[in-house]
C-alpha cells in the first residue's frame, strides 16, 4: 500500500493557561498515521504566538529542548503533513501563520481545495505574493483579505469558505479564539471533545477521535459537514450550513485505510467499517481455506470480518516490523523487493502447507501485493486467496490523498484477471463498489477514486502536476 493521507490537525482552548504545547504534542503523536513528513505547533501565549515546525516525526522535530521553549498557552494548534499538493519542502510545513492589520492567524488544515489555483490566480492578478505552495496559504489570503472588511474573525472565515470548493477540515487559531471548520461535503473528520482542567473545561478539536483519547478528553461530537465552531471565552458557538446545503460526501477511504481503526467518524467506528468489508468480501467471493491472514495493520479488521462470515480460521500469517515508519526508504538499489520483506515478515509455521485467504486494503499498482504473494509461496503457502477490502482504484483523488495519476492504477488498464496473473495469486475479489454505503450507514460519501463520480467541480487545471508546471513554467 503506498498511497497518503494529507495531514492531522489538532487544537486546544482553555480559559485558564494550561500546557497547551504538551497536549498538542500528544494529540499530534495519536494523528502521526494521517502524515510523517512535517509537523508543527503554535502557542498562543495571551495573544502572543510561539511556534516550531520542521519536516520529520513529530518525535523528531518536537524534541525535549523544543517542548521546553514552548510558554504556557490557553491555545495551541498543531499539524502533522504528508504533502500531496506543494511537495515537502520546509516552507509548507504547517501550522501556517499569518500577521495582518487586525492582528494574527494560524492555520492548519487538513484536505486539498480543488478550486485553489484559480483563486490563487486571481489573488495574484490583484497583487497577492505567496511563499509556499501549499493551498493553505490561499485559504490565509482570503481570510486576511476578508478580515479587513469583517467586523470579527468568524465573518472573515464565513465569507472565505464561501470562495473554496473541495476539502477543508481546518483548525484556526486567533489571539483570542480556537475556529474548527469543516466543508460542507465533510470529505475529511474533524471532531472535539472535552475534559475538565482547574475547574473549567478545556476544548480539544482533532481530525480523530482517537487522538481525544490520548489526552484523557472525551469525546463530544463530529464537527458537522459546512459546520463552523468558535472556542472563545463566551463559550462554544456554532454555525451551520457554510456555503449553503451540499450533499455530504465523507471519503469511504478515511474508512477503509487512512484513519486509526479505534476512531469514530460521524458516529461509526472505522474497525466496524472494515469489519463490515470483510463479512461482505466473505459473502461474495468465498474460498475453499485453512487460515484467513490480514496484512498489517490496515487488512487485519476486514480479515476478522472474512474469518467470522466465513467461520475459516483467523490467523497471524504476517508480522510487520514495528519499527519501520511509513516514510522508510530503502536503498534505491535494494529496490521494491526488500522495502517490502523490510516491513512484513512471513510466520512459516502458520502458513507453511495451508491454503490462504489474504486480505488487503487495496491495490494500486500491484508491486507490492506480487511481492507479499511471493513472499508467502515462498513460506510454504499451498494456495493464495487474495480479497482486497476496497473497489479497484480508477480515478486519480483532488481531495486530500496521492492518488494522483491514473497511470500509476493497475486497474485502469488490467482486468480483475489480468491483476489477479499479475500479482501471482489463485483468485482475487474486489469489495463490490455497490456495497461502499453499506460500510458507512446512511451518511454520504465520497467514492470517487473508485466511481469517477467527483461530488465538487473539478477545473481544468486544480491537479498536482498542473500545479508543479504552472510554477516551472513561471520561473
Ligand atoms: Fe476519498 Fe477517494 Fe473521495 Fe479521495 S476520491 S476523498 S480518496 S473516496
Amino acid at each position: 500500500m503506498s498511497i497518503h493521507e494529507e495531514c492531522g490537525v489538532f487544537g486546544v482552548f482553555s480559559k485558564k493557561k494550561i500546557n497547551a504545547s504538551d497536549l498538542t504534542y500528544y494529540g499530534l503523536f495519536s494523528l502521526q498515521h494521517r502524515g510523517q513528513e512535517s509537523c508543527g505547533i503554535v502557542v498562543n501565549d495571551d495573544g502572543l504566538f510561539v511556534s516550531h515546525k520542521d519536516l520529520g516525526l513529530v518525535t523528531e522535530v518536537m524534541t525535549k529542548d523544543v517542548m521546553q521553549k514552548f510558554p504556557l498557552g490557553k491555545m495551541a494548534v498543531g499539524h502533522c503533513r504528508y504533502g500531496t499538493t506543494g511537495g515537502n519542502d520546509r516552507a509548507n510545513c504547517q501550522p501556517i501563520e499569518v500577521n495582518h492589520k487586525k492582528g494574527r492567524l494560524a492555520i492548519a488544515h487538513n484536505g486539498n481545495i480543488s478550486n485553489a489555483i484559480l483563486i490563487r490566480d486571481k489573488l495574484e492578478e490583484d497583487g497577492a505574493i505567496f511563499h509556499t505552495t501549499s493551498d493553505t496559504e490561499t485559504i490565509a489570503y482570503l481570510v486576511t483579505r476578508h478580515r479587513l472588511e469583517s467586523s470579527s474573525i468568524e465573518e472573515a472565515i464565513l465569507k472565505s469558505v464561501e470562495e473554496l470548493e473541495g476539502a477543508f477540515s481546518i483548525c484556526f487559531m486567533s489571539p483570542t479564539k480556537l475556529i474548527a471548520v469543516r466543508d460542507p461535503h465533510g470529505f475529511r473528520p474533524l471532531c472535539y471533545g472535552t475534559f475538565e482542567n482547574d475547574g473549567e473545561e478545556v476544548y480539544v478539536v482533532s481530525s480523530e477521535s482517537c487522538a481525544l483519547e490520548a489526552v484523557g478528553a472525551k469525546f463530544v461530537r463530529d464537527i458537522k459537514p459546512g459546520e463552523m465552531v468558535v472556542f472563545s471565552n463566551d463559550g462554544v458557538k456554532s454555525y451551520e450550513d457554510l456555503c449553503g446545503s451540499k450533499e455530504i460526501s465523507s471519503c469511504i477511504f478515511e474508512n477503509i485505510y487512512f484513519a486509526r481503526p479505534d476512531s469514530v467518524i460521524d458516529g461509526l467506528s472505522v474497525h466496524e467499517s472494515r469489519y463490515k468489508a470483510g463479512r461482505i468480501l466473505a459473502k461474495e467471493f468465498p474460498a475453499q481455506a485453512d487460515l484467513v491472514v490480514g496484512v498489517p495493520d490496515s487488512g487485519l479488521d476486514a480479515a476478522l470480518g472474512y474469518a467470522h462470515e466465513s467461520s475459516i480460521p483467523y490467523g497471524i500469517g504476517l508480522i510487520k516490523n514495528k519499527y519501520i515508519g511509513r516514510t522508510f526508504i530503502a536503498p534505491a538499489s535494494d529496490g521494491r523487493s526488500r522495502l517490502v520483506r523490510m516491513k512484513l515478515a512471513p510466520v512459516e509455521s502458520a502458513i507453511k502447507g495451508k491454503s490462504i485467504v489474504l486480505i488487503d486494503d487495496s491495490i494500486v499498482r500491484g508491486t507490492t501485493s506480487k511481492e507479499i504473494i511471493d513472499m508467502l509461496r515462498q513460506a510454504g503457502a499451498s494456495q493464495i486467496h487474495m480479497r482486497i477490502s476496497a473497489p479497484p482504484f480508477l480515478n486519480p483523488c483532488y481531495y486530500g490523498t496521492d492518488i494522483d495519476s491514473r497511470d500509476n492504477l493497475i486497474a485502469v488498464s488490467h482486468t480483475v484477471e489480468g491483476i489477479c496473473q499479475i500479482i501471482g495469486a489463485d483468485s482475487l475479489g474486489f469489495l463490490p463498489v455497490e456495497s461502499l454505503p453499506q460500510l458507512t450507514g446512511a451518511k454520504g460519501i465520497c467514492a470517487a477514486c473508485f466511481t469517477g463520480q467527483y461530488p465538487t467541480p473539478i477545473h481544468d487545471g486544480n491537479r498536482k502536476d498542473r500545479f508543479d508546471k504552472r510554477l516551472s513554467e513561471k520561473e
